[in-house]
C-alpha cells in the first residue's frame, strides 16, 4: 500500500509543532512497510483532486490566514473534491478555521472557507490558551482521551451537519461556551489540538490512517504497533491536566 499525504501550506501554517503531525502520520505508516509521500502545496501551487489519501493543514497566525485564505479560493473545489473521492482531513486551529464555512478575524474582512466543515469562526475578545483533554465521541475512534494545547483568539461554531470532535474535560475547545472540541464530519477532522497533536494520540493517528487508505484499498488492516511510550505520554497527559 501507499500512502498519499497533501499537506497543505506548511512554510505558512505549521505553527505549535504541527508538522509533527506528519511526521507521525508517515513513521506510523512505514512502521508498518506502508509506503507514504508527502507533497508540500504552497500558495500558488496546484492541488490534485484526484492524487491524495490524507490532507493535513495546520494552524497560523491571522496575517497568514489572510494570504493562505486568498490563495484557498482558487484550490477551494479541487480540495471539496478530494474529499468527496473519501480524502481524509486533519486540520488544526488555523487551518480547522480555514476549511469550514468562514473566518471573521479580529480586525479585516470575512474569510470565505472551503466548507468542508458545516462550522464558522469569530475572533473572540481573549486568547484561548492552555492544555487540552477531550472525551472522544468518533465512530470507531477507541474512546481514549485526546489531549492537546490550544492558543486560539477564534470561536467555532457547529453547524447540524458538523458533530463535535468530543467534549471537554479540561480547556476552552471550539468556543469555551458549549463545552465541544473540534469537529468530524465523515473522515474529516478539525480541532484546535496543537502539540503535536497525533504523537501523543496513537488512536488518532491511526483512526486517520485507516480512513485516509480505505479511499482506494478496501481491506485496508493495519497491524499492531507497540505504542508503550506514546500511551504513557497521553496518560501522564490525561493525568497532570485533567
Ligand atoms: N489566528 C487564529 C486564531 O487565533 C488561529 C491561530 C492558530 O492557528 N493557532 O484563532
Amino acid at each position: 500500500m501507499h500512502l498519499r499525504i497533501a499537506h497543505l501550506y506548511p512554510k505558512r501554517m505549521s505553527i505549535y509543532g504541527d508538522h509533527g503531525n506528519i511526521l507521525t502520520l508517515v513513521r506510523r505508516s512505514r512502521w508498518r512497510h506502508i509506503a507514504a509521500s508527502v507533497d508540500e502545496i504552497e500558495v500558488g501551487q496546484k492541488f490534485d483532486s484526484k492524487r491524495y489519501d490524507l490532507i493535513f493543514f495546520g494552524g497560523g497566525q491571522d496575517q497568514e490566514q489572510d494570504t493562505v485564505a486568498a490563495d484557498l479560493k482558487k484550490k477551494a473545489g479541487a480540495i471539496r473534491e478530494a474529499v468527496g473521492n473519501g480524502a481524509a482531513v486533519l486540520a488544526v486551529c488555523g487551518g480547522y478555521q480555514l476549511l469550514g464555512n468562514y473566518y471573521q478575524p479580529a480586525e479585516g474582512d470575512r474569510l470565505e472557507g472551503v466548507g468542508i466543515f458545516d462550522a464558522h469562526t469569530e475572533a473572540g475578545p481573549k486568547r484561548l490558551i492552555g492544555n487540552v483533554v477531550v472525551e472522544p465521541d468518533v465512530l470507531d475512534l477507541p474512546k481514549r482521551p485526546l489531549v492537546g494545547f490550544e492558543n486560539h483568539s477564534g470561536l467555532t461554531f457547529l453547524g447540524e451537519d458538523a458533530n463535535p470532535l468530543g467534549k471537554l474535560k479540561t480547556g476552552f475547545g471550539n468556543n469555551g461556551r458549549d463545552n465541544t472540541e473540534g469537529t468530524v464530519q465523515g473522515k474529516a477532522i478539525g480541532t484546535y489540538l496543537h502539540g503535536s497533536l497525533l504523537p501523543k494520540n496513537p488512536h488518532l493517528a491511526d483512526w486517520l490512517l485507516k480512513q485516509a487508505l480505505g479511499r482506494r484499498y478496501k481491506n485496508a488492516r493495519l497491524g499492531e504497533l507497540e505504542d508503550a511510550f506514546e500511551l504513557v505520554a497521553n496518560e501522564q497527559a490525561v493525568e497532570r491536566f485533567s
